[in-house]
């Protein structure tokens, strides 16, 4: 297999589990040394260990929650203490939040807390990336959006609205540090059966496909959105910035 990241330092938010815990590992496969940043310290150290035993590509842990501007300022200086260098930022933490009630009842605070994880996050995430990456003119950001930022009705507002905020810090970033030779780009996946996903639709897989997707579909897997992942902070994508790239199978465009 050709090693689309050797020599590439990654650090993946996040990463304990989902999307981000399978980005960690296919990352490795391709040569990247990897730190996962994530609040969930026993996963995410059980994870790391795991990869890198699988892969043989050093692979680490830091406690982190990402809407704290310190544990990312700590989390982007422990990767350059241990690799010297950030090549790649893949800020993919994210929260449902609670499920959120319509606009006539929802408390403001279930509102604030999704923009604080989700929004402010990716802010802190990117503008700690960038501290070490404008220096050494080079580096991808990567942020997550979601299929809500092309249809809507598919989650509650507070998630819908903190997405297309994430496609807005991309579209600014892109241009703001593209003269750095810095590519800002974002995924927005459709449905992904991960834990999150599992605990917002609050029924069984079978169930849940048939609610949100058309019968010729089979529900995505996190493995499947680590690879569009790969191709985008990949060398291989070097004229793509500024990008949200929609991983829905068509769906969104289906139902517009
Ligand atoms: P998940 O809940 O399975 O994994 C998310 C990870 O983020 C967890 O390990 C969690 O501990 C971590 N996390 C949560 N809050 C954090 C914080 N404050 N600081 C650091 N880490 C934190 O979710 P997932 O489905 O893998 O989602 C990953 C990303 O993809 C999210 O941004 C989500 O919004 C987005 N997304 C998911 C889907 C889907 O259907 N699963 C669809 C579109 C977009």
């Amino acid at each position: 297999m050709a090693k689309r990241l050797q020599g590439k330092v990654a650090l993946i938010t996040g990463g304990a589990r989902g999307i981000g815990a399978a980005a960690a590992s296919l990352f490795s496969q391709h040569g990247a040394k990897v730190l996962i940043a994530d609040i969930r310290s026993e996963l995410g150290n059980c994870v790391a260990t795991e990869i890198q035993s699988e892969s043989g590509q050093p692979v680490s842990f830091v406690e982190c929650d990402v809407s704290s501007d310190l544990d990312m300022l700590n989390a982007v200086d422990a990767v350059v203490s241990m690799h010297g260098k950030l090549d790649i930022m893949y800020s993919n933490a994210g929260i449902a939040g609670e499920r959120a009630p319509g606009i006539l009842s929802i408390d403001p605070q279930v509102f604030r807390k999704v923009f604080d994880v989700n929004v402010y996050g990716s802010f802190l995430a990117a503008k700690h990336a960038a501290r070490v990456m404008v220096p050494k003119c080079s580096g991808t950001i990567l942020f997550t959006g979601s299929a809500v930022t092309a249809s809507y009705g598919l989650a509650p507002h507070n998630y819908t609205a903190s997405k297309h905020a994430v496609v807005g810090l991309t579209k600014n970033l892109c241009v703001e540090l593209g003269q750095f030779g810095i590519r800002v780009n974002c995924i927005s996946p459709y449905v992904v059966m991960t834990p999150m996903a599992a605990e917002f639709a609050g029924c069984d897989e079978e169930a849940y496909k048939k609610r949100v997707l058309p019968d010729h579909l089979k529900l995505m897997r996190a493995e499947e959105v680590a690879e569009v992942a790969l191709n985008m902070v990949s060398d291989e994508s070097n004229y793509i910035s500024g990008l949200n790239l929609l991983v829905d199978g068509g769906v969104c465009l289906k139902s517009a």
